[in-house]
Parts: C-alpha cells; sequence; structure tokens
C-alpha cells in the first residue's frame, strides 16, 4: 500500500526517484509527489493520479542530487492535489511524506497547533507543522524531529528534508514498511527493496521506532531516545527480470503463467538430499507439539486459510481455525492450551495480521509466517518463516502467491502428516508435479476463458460462484477475484446455502460458475445449479475430468481430489482478466486497492 523513495548522492535524483514509484505502483496508490533540492531550494511537485501524470509534471530541466518521493492511498482526507504529499511546514522550510496513520493527530493539532493555518487535511501534515513548531521555539532539527515522533501515535514510515540543512534526509520508521539502501557515494530509502534495486542490492533493514540521518556517505540509525544502533547490510535477491513486464500486456497474465513453474520450484524448495518432501525441523517440532493451529490471514491469504485448515486436518489430523487478521486481533476467541500461529500474508506486510502477531507474541504464543517476501515485517517478527518462492508478485490481484499459499500449505500437512505417520499410499511431489501440468494445460487454453467471460460477463452486473467442500473456499476466491478488478458484484456461496435466501437475487440471465471437482458432492452441486438455472440463471459449469456431465462447459484435468484448489482457481483468475479487460478496467492497478495493506 503506498510507498516511499528517497535519494541522496551525486545523480539526478528526479529519475531515480521517479523509477523507484514506477516500481512502487503495483502497491497501490491514488496520487504522487516529489520533493527535489538543490541550491536553490527545495521544490515541490504533486499530482492526483499516475506516476505518469508526475512525470509529466516534473519540470525537465531541474538538477538535483537530493530528494524524496511518495505514493499516497489517501486514509485521511479526498485523493487531490492538497492533499498529495510531500506537505511543507508554515515556512516552507520543512517538506515531508509519509505512510500510515497518525491515530492521535486531531489532539495533537489541538494541543499544538492552533495558530496554524493547515492546508491539507490529511494527518500528515500535522507531523510537519509539529516539527517546525519545535524547531521556532529553539530545538535543533534532530531533537524536533525525535520530539514530535515521541508525541505522536500510529503508523508511519517518514522521509523528510530541511531547506536549511540539505545534506540529510531524515527518516522515521514504526509499523509501515521502510528500508535503506546502500550505495558508493550515495544513499537510498524505499518502501522495498524492488523500488531501489535498479541502483543497489545492498539494504539495511529498519525496526519500529527507530529514527536515521540519511546522509551522502554515511546513515545513522538510532532508537528514538538516541540510541546509536549498528546494523549490516543484507543483499536483496531480486531478480531485475523477475519484477520486468517483458512482452506481457499485464503483470496479472504473466504472473498467471508463472505459476505451472512455481509449482514444481516450491517441490524443489522443499526437498531434502534424497528428493522427499520435507520442512525446516523446528518449525515441524512447532507445529507437533501444537494442540491447535490458528491460521491468521486477510484476502486472498484468508482463502487460502481456508484450504489450509482442510489440508492440515485431514493430512496431519491437527485441528485448525481459520481467522480475518482484523477481527481476531480485537475479538480473541477462546484459545487452546498449546496453540500454534500460523499467519499467511503474501507481503509480510499486512498491517492486521501484524497486529495479532505482536499480540500473541506478547502472550508467550509460537509464531509462524507463511509468505512471498523473505525478511518482511512478519517474516522477521515470528519465531519461523517458510517462504512461498512465487517471485515479486506485482499485480494487485493475488495469483500465483494464491496457488504457491495452497502448495506450501499442502507441503506443511503432508510432511506432519507423514512424520505422525499419518499419510500413506500419497505421494504429494508426483501429485504436485501432475498439477503442475494441468496448471499448464489451464493457462495454455486462455482463449476459451475469454470467450467464457464475453459470453457470462459481458454485460453482467452480479455474478455467483457455487461449490462445495473445497470448490466452495475456491468460489469465495474466484468472486473476489473477480470483484477485485472487473468490480462486478460477486459473491461465492457454499452451494447448499444459497436457497437460504440470496436465490431472492437470481434473475433471467443472472452468471453463475459453478465448480465440481469433489466426488462426494458432485451430484449435490449439481442439484443446487438446478435449482437456480430453473429460476432463470445462465450456468458456467466448471467439472474435473471423472466427474464431468455433458452440460459442463470446461472440464479440467484430473488431479488428486486434495489439490483441485489449486486448478480450479486458474479458469476463475482467467476469466476475472478477460472479464476486466472487456471492460476496460486496469487490471493491474484496481481501483482503491493496494498490493501490501500496511495500515489496519
Ligand atoms: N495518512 C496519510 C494520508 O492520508 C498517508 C497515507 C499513505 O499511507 O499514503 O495522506
Amino acid at each position: 500500500m503506498c510507498g516511499i523513495v528517497g535519494y541522496i548522492g551525486k545523480e539526478d535524483a528526479k529519475e531515480i526517484l521517479l523509477q523507484g514509484l514506477e516500481k512502487l505502483e503495483y502497491r497501490g496508490y491514488d496520487s504522487a509527489g516529489l520533493a527535489l533540492c538543490n541550491e536553490k531550494g527545495i521544490t515541490v511537485i504533486k499530482e492526483k493520479g499516475r506516476i505518469a501524470d508526475l512525470r509529466g509534471a516534473v519540470p525537465l530541466d531541474i538538477q538535483a542530487t537530493i530528494g524524496i518521493g511518495h505514493t499516497r492511498w489517501a486514509t485521511h482526507g479526498v485523493p487531490n492535489k492538497e492533499n498529495a504529499h510531500p506537505h511543507q511546514s508554515e515556512s516552507g522550510r520543512f517538506t515531508l511524506v509519509h505512510n500510515g496513520v497518525i491515530e492521535n493527530y486531531h489532539l495533537l493539532q489541538q494541543t499544538y497547533l492552533q495558530q496554524v493555518q493547515l492546508k491539507s487535511e490529511t494527518d500528515t501534515e500535522v507531523i510537519v507543522q509539529l516539527i517546525e513548531k519545535f524547531v521556532k521555539d529553539g530545538m535543533p532539527t534532530e531533537e524536533a524531529f525525535r520530539h514530535t515522533l515521541r508525541l505522536v501515535h500510529g503508523s508511519y514510515a517518514i522521509a523528510m528534508l530541511d531547506a536549511d540543512e540539505p545534506e540529510t534526509i531524515f527518516i522515521a520508521k514504526n509499523k509501515s514498511p521502510l528500508l535503506l539502501g546502500v550505495g558508493k557515494g550515495f544513499n537510498v530509502v524505499a518502501s522495498d527493496a524492488m523500488a531501489m534495486r535498479q541502483v543497489t542490492d545492498q539494504f539495511v533493514e529498519l525496526h519500529d521506532q527507530e529514527i536515521v540521518f540519511v546522509r551522502k556517505n554515511e546513515m545513522m540509525i538510532t532508537t528514538l531516545d538516541g540510541t546509536i544502533i549498528q546494523r549490516d547490510p543484507f543483499t536483496a535477491e531480486i531478480d531485475m527480470s523477475d519484477i520486468e513486464k517483458g512482452t506481457y500486456p499485464h503483470y496479472m497474465m504473466k504472473e498467471m503463467d508463472e505459476q505451472p513453474g512455481i509449482i514444481r520450484k516450491i517441490s524443489q524448495q522443499y526437498e531434502d538430499e534424497n528428493g522427499e518432501l520435507t520442512i525446516d525441523t523446528a518449525v515441524l517440532k512447532a507445529i507437533m507439539n501444537a494442540d491447535r493451529l490458528y491460521i491468521i490471514a486477510a484476502g486472498t491469504s484468508y482463502h487460502a486459510g481456508l484450504i489450509g485448515k482442510q489440508y492440515i486436518e485431514k493430512m496431519a489430523g491437527i485441528p485448525v481455525e481459520v481467522h480475518i487478521s482484523s477481527e481476531f486481533g480485537y475479538n480473541l476467541p477462546l484459545l487452546s492450551e498449546k496453540p500454534l500461529f500460523l499467519f499467511i500474508t503474501q507481503s509480510g506486510e499486512t498491517a492486521d495480521s501484524r497486529q495479532v502477531l505482536v499480540k500473541v507474541k506478547a502472550m508467550g504464543y509460537p509464531t509462524l509466517t507463511l509468505t512471498n517476501v523473505s525478511g518482511s515485517t512478519l517474516s522477521r517478527e515470528a519465531d519461523y518463516t517458510l517462504l512461498l518462492h512465487a517471485g515479486p508478485e506485482i499485480a494487485v490481484a493475488s495469483t500465483k502467491a494464491y496457488t504457491a499459499q495452497l502448495a506450501v500449505l499442502a507441503i506443511i500437512a503432508y510432511v506432519t502428516g507423514k512424520a505422525q505417520g499419518k499419510v500413506q499410499h500419497f505421494n504429494l511431489k508426483k501429485e504436485l508435479a501432475i498439477t503442475a501440468n494441468a496448471i499448464q494445460t489451464l493457462v495454455d487454453a486462455k482463449e476459451t476463458f475469454e470467450e467464457i467471460a464475453h459470453e457470462f460477463l459481458a454485460t453482467a452486473r452480479n455474478a455467483f460462484f457455487l461449490g462445495r467442500n473445497l470448490d466452495f473456499y475456491v468460489s469465495l476466491e474466484g468472486a473476489l477475484k473477480l470483484k477485485e478488478i472487473s468490480y462486478i458484484q460477486a459473491e461465492g456461496f457454499a452451494g447448499g446455502e444459497l436457497k437460504h435466501g440470496t436465490i431472492a437475487l437470481i434473475e433471467e440471465g443472472t452468471p453463475i460458475f459453478a465448480l465440481a471437482t469433489q466426488q462426494a458432492v458432485a451430484l449435490n452441486i449439481r442439484g443446487n445449479v438446478k435449482e437456480v438455472v430453473a429460476r432463470g440463471a445462465h450456468a458456467c459449469i466448471i467439472a474435473m475430468e471423472g466427474v464431468e456431465e455433458a452440460e459442463d462447459r470446461f472440464i479440467l484435468p484430473h488431479v488428486h481430489e486434495l489439490l483441485t484448489p489449486l486448478i480450479s482457481v486458474i479458469p476463475l483468475q482467467l476469466i476475472s482478466y478477460y472479464a476486466a479487460l472487456q471492460r476496460g478496467c486496469d487490471v493491474d492497478k484496481p481501483r482503491n486497492l493496494a498490493k501490501s495493506v500496511t495500515v489496519e
């Protein structure tokens, strides 16, 4: 969600910052801005809309070797030019960008800034005005910065320029992501390593409540109290080709196409020297020690968690509860005696999940994060991490991270089940290989899904996804995908549930996507489809080989019944993609959405 970049060195800062902001676009934003500092002072340029609009507004002849940039995902105040960052203090001396939410901004304004005329509706502006106030009261900038941040409650990643001290970028972080990047004769800051990977591969982590003074040849990290911290850089292993679109029209299409390869890669990454699937012994022990697993997740990851529960309960025999992170943190259920918390988060930065992690850690419970981003906040803070190995996911709508989550959850369940002697006559590695091939067949059948999207969704106002058992959870994900990128209102339902109320919405031509991959309930789901067709629905049945019938619109290749979610979701991803395209939607950057949701 939104992002920050900063550069201090010898090169032309504006190009490095604009390129960095372009790399952060995938996180979601509604406006963007830059502050460039040279001998003439600080110039602020900001625009509502895309980075391309900002680029167009930056004067070509402006030269600066220091600057900060921002993409905003509005929380306080509408997305317009006035509310876009950077924000400046009353005199213009201080210029600041911020990601996050200042919870007590109103109180701070009432207490300290009654005399100041604020120029925006944002919570952010209060910070920069406060810093100026304390400087006017006599504090040096460094102290005013620190003092302000001690007063602030909430989440922040901050970069600030002081026109009177132009050789320093002032940085602060709490709960919102921010990294430092180290170069020869320059330093950078960014919300993630991808944004600055084009200038360096050496990055330094920042922890919450740390402040940094970044200069061309040095950076000083301190705590809010001023204690100096030494921290070594790490090498960001990001392949630049992973974050380029190549010849693909959209990242989403590239990422859907990568899915077969990712499933194969996951199988290899979780292999021991004998070629058997395995997970880290410490993680396995922690899982076997638990009397119950609590899966905590949001959005698509939550949908993966629902399937993960089935895997773990069926293969490993350990009870699992799946919770929405934003609910769990503020309404703790009764916990078992020996719980293990499993956080599923693509980015590893999801604020809703992190607040649960912080709470349960404080209660002394063991924690495990399943994420795509090594070194991310939830990965660093949990006791254990398992990686998805899906490569950077740039499209806002998650596709490959979801199938990767399912594959790793299956491996966790399988390895645990085997260690307990509960899994026999089932070779997950072989089944995953078959599944990867099946996914390949599906991504190769794009044209069929383009036709289905046209046939069923060209004029649809709404759509329903039905399934039973594992297909039900996939139908939730299918509905979410369609909503996210095509803006068609969609809902996923357990097949038997629609008639308990929602069937009232079925009209002539209402599109229904029904999944039928589960032998035990195949007839039941077909019965549910008959109920809605009798009321005018236009049904598209997607069934698996072995349970198919003449009425089906598409037959999925056969895979092991437990792994069907990895293949049945592929048509739903592709249908959503084409429905969005046909409607002229911005597939990779849907409105209002952010990739990593870093505010609660
Ligand atoms: N709360 C700030 C605003 O609404 C920052 C939002 C962001 O993280 O981009 O401007």
